[in-house]
């Protein structure tokens, strides 16, 4: 019903009709080995979308091979700087020209508000291309003073080298498809390598309309693959001994199986993991901001998000007044099909993430918690869920200590004589964190106690494709975004010439 009540765009209707959709290896539009194909459905209704093609270990081996190939052999090691510059700003202007086919497609398939996604995640993947093709005549290596012990009278020019690491396979999941893409997709190709991308199989669709915008773009062959497909895919990319890394954003269990399988050949290897973040509301915040602020924190993305600040630290003094109205703002949201322009809260992306999240609801009532709205299923059709607060929460209830991926939050109340930091920190994740205060110095030294990648201070969510973005902790390895983002793309030579 989605489809029929919210006209489509010609583009993703053209994109939806023309038969099962293909991998992208070499340059060229192609089936899987096995000719197997999966569907991809719409979370709002559980109807199907399209057929994608299912990508195995031999699509795996075939997409390797043309990415080798492409950094060894293709016009692409002899393209200047300045020529990738132009391949990339041209791939940030076509998303933007055609954001609001990317937006439907992407709520289509993931269940977020198509608004949303045309304004928030394909706008932000256009300027990470923009962002990241400004790096590209950017990334110089440095001379060196040198002075060995041992040859006290030598001179030497020494200088390093900034190469690209090489064929790099990218895993990405189903919360922000074409995003957490192009997080990744910029920055590698910015710095010269070849890449094999693996999209979420809830979210395949993106990722392989991005697939034609790189050929429009005029990207040479076997420089960007795609292979769309399950786990057993990613398993495949992650042991493949001829890939020099992987870069992954997903759960902390899977990215866990990612560093056991890069052990082979030692693969260079970058993770973005879960997160179960803080958000921690003083007193004497601006009460309004925070209640608006901290609904964003965990709401946002249907919940969906690795950084949602889903442990609400409110300080004792305005804890009842402050989680009723936090409540009382998530009652007011509008739930609805992401193709409705006026939804703010679409469906979760599966069953099997609906399962999940409502089998953390049944485990925060069985535990003793109290929802102070929410707590169940919303309609009967599609993956919906309301949205949830949690309060006479214990730390050692699951639905305070592991990461739900739904709109669901846990409250928990402060003394600030006491401290909050080390019940914030008392997790094995370190992504994020948010504080409200109007107390500058308190919220500077509250910063440092926190132990995450991300913090936040009278704002949530406030990432910038120039800041670093990354865990500390089980959350992660590395960081994404920034210049810092280039160190998982690059890898450092030192050259020493005696003069
Ligand atoms: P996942 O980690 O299983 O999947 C992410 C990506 O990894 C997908 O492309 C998947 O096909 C691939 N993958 C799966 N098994 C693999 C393997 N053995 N080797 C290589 N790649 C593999 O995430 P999920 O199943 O989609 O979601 C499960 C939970 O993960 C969620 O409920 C949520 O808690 C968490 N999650 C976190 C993030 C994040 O951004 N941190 C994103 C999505 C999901």
């Amino acid at each position: 019903t989605a489809i029929a009540d919210f006209p489509l765009t010609a583009g993703v209707q053209g994109f939806l009709g023309g038969g099962p959709k293909k991998l992208l290896i070499g340059g060229e539009w192609t089936s899987a080995a096995s000719g197997r194909t999966f569907v991809t459905c719409d979370p709002a209704t559980g109807n199907p979308l399209t057929e994608v093609a299912h990508g195995q270990s031999e699509d795996v081996d075939r997409a390797v091979r043309a990415a080798r190939q492409a950094f060894d052999n293709g016009p692409w090691p002899s393209m200047k700087p300045n020529q990738r510059e132009r391949l990339l700003w041209r791939v940030g202007d076509i998303l933007s020209e055609r954001a609001e086919e990317f937006g439907q497609l992407e709520a289509l398939d993931n269940g977020k508000s198509a608004g949303i996604a045309s304004a928030v995640d394909v706008a932000w993947a256009a300027d990470v291309f923009r962002y990241y093709a400004g790096w590209a005549t950017k990334i110089e290596g440095s001379t060196v003073n040198v002075s060995m012990p041992f040859a006290p009278d030598a001179q030497f020019h020494a200088y390093t080298l900034r190469e690209p690491v090489g064929v790099c396979g990218l895993i990405v999941p189903w919360n922000f498809p074409l995003l957490m893409a192009s997080w990744k997709l910029a920055p590698a190709l910015a710095a010269g390598n070849t890449v094999i991308l693996k999209p979420a199989e809830q979210t395949p669709l993106t990722a392989l309309l991005l697939g034609e915008v790189f050929q429009e773009a005029g990207f040479p062959a076997g420089v960007v693959n795609i292979v769309s497909g399950f786990g057993d895919a990613g398993a495949a990319l992650s042991a493949h001994e001829d890939v020099d890394k992987i870069a992954f954003t997903g759960s902390t269990e899977v990215g866990k199986k990612i560093v056991d399988a890069a052990k082979g050949n030692l693969k260079k290897v970058s993770l973005e993991l879960g997160g179960k973040s803080p958000n921690i509301v003083f007193a004497d915040a601006d009460f309004d901001a925070a209640v608006e602020g901290s609904l964003n924190a965990w709401l946002f993305n249907h919940g969906q998000c690795c950084v949602a600040g889903t442990r609400l630290f409110v300080e004792d003094k305005i804890f009842d007044e402050f989680t009723q109205a936090v409540a009382d703002a998530a009652g007011q949201v509008k739930i609805g099909p992401g193709l409705d322009p006026t939804t703010q809260l679409g469906p979760l992306v599966s069953q099997e993430q609906f399962d999940k999240v409502t089998g953390y609801l049944a485990a925060g009532l069985a535990d003793g918690a109290r929802a102070l709205t929410g707590g169940k299923r919303w309609g009967d059709t599609g993956y919906f869920v309301e949205p949830t607060v949690f309060v006479d929460v214990k730390p050692e209830f699951s639905i305070v200590r592991e990461e739900i991926f739904g709109p669901v939050v846990a409250a928990l109340p402060f003394n600030a004589e006491a401290g909050v930091a080390a019940a914030a920190n008392d997790s094995i994740y370190g992504l994020a964190a948010g504080i409200w205060t109007k107390d500058i110095s308190k919220a500077h030294r509250t910063a440092r106690q926190i132990k995450a990648g991300s913090v936040w201070i009278n704002q949530y969510n406030g990432f910038d494709t120039a800041m670093p973005f990354g865990g500390y902790k089980q959350s992660g390895w590395g960081r994404e975004l920034g210049a810092a983002g280039l160190d998982a793309y690059t890898i450092t030579k030192a050259v020493n010439v005696a003069l």
